[in-house]
């Protein structure tokens, strides 16, 4: 690919990519409240006023209106902003690291990232992991291995297979063990769903940093929270960092700590 092209379809995969985050908002916002996603025009949550076409610009109306409303002046939370930032910041980024290996690669890892931040944040909202992205997710992955040669259809195969051995042998094992869920059923679909994509390194790599990370973030919080007594957190933001950032970096990290042992 010409270097032109390249570098105009990076900024146009961060102009897109920004779109995309507006779009994940209203996604985590009316998901989970079962309201259509594709009908109606976005309104303001607090005095419910159809948001205006010039106000609905990614990123720059959030700055333009220094994160209030319009019209009631009341607070527009700056997850906003940052999901529309965090998006386009994923699909330049893909775009950059995988045009050159793989168009396709790139292109679905796009589509994956959006998806995998709705159910990141439904989860963290609500604890919430809706099906329709979970089927979203696995369509990518079908697609994938299809169609994309970066990572074999047997280590897409591998990763599905590990993901699901993995967090639903941890799903069933806290339930007989502990005798509650450890873990729900829904982080279980989310992950083998996303082993599809991932592939079995990059799988495995997303697994570990995630459940290091939760273990970590997780038992600092309950120390802090001994007395409230609460005991559920929702465990889709650590895996679905961890399967970003597995997306980008797993198969290469993976590969060069294989090689310090085969002297590759
Ligand atoms: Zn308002």
């Amino acid at each position: 690919m010409s270097s032109y092209y390249y570098t105009v379809f990076a900024v146009l995969s961060f102009i897109f990519g920004s779109c995309a985050g507006s779009f994940t908002n209203v996604l985590i916002y009316r998901i989970p409240k079962g309201i259509s996603v594709v009908k109606g025009r976005s309104f303001c949550p607090c005095c419910k006023r159809k948001i205006r076409f010039y106000d609905n610009i990614p990123m720059l109306s959030w700055l333009l209106l220094r994160g209030r409303c319009r019209d009631c002046k009341e607070k527009i939370s700056f997850r906003y902003f940052f999901v529309e930032f965090c998006s386009a910041i994923l699909w330049c980024a893909s775009w950059l690291c995988f045009a050159n290996t793989s168009v396709v690669y790139a292109v679905f890892g796009m589509l994956f990232c959006t998806a995998v931040l709705t159910v990141i944040f439904t989860d963290f909202d609500d604890c919430f992991v809706p099906d329709r992205m979970i089927v979203f997710i696995a369509i990518c992955g079908v697609v994938l291995c299809l169609s994309d040669r970066f990572i074999s259809v047997y280590s897409r195969l591998f990763g599905m297979l590990f993901c699901f051995l993995f967090f639903g042998g941890s799903y069933l094992g806290s339930k007989i063990l502990l005798k509650r869920e450890g873990l729900g059923l829904g982080d279980v679909k989310f992950m083998t769903a996303a082993g599809l994509c991932l592939g079995l390194k990059s799988s495995f790599f997303s697994t570990l940093v995630s459940c290091v990370v939760a273990a970590v973030v997780l038992s600092i919080l309950s120390a802090i929270n001994k007395n409230t007594g609460k005991r559920e957190y929702p465990f889709i933001p650590f895996l679905g960092s961890g399967c970003i950032i597995g997306y980008f970096y797993g198969e290469r990290l993976v590969e060069l700590y294989l090689s310090l042992f085969i002297g590759g």
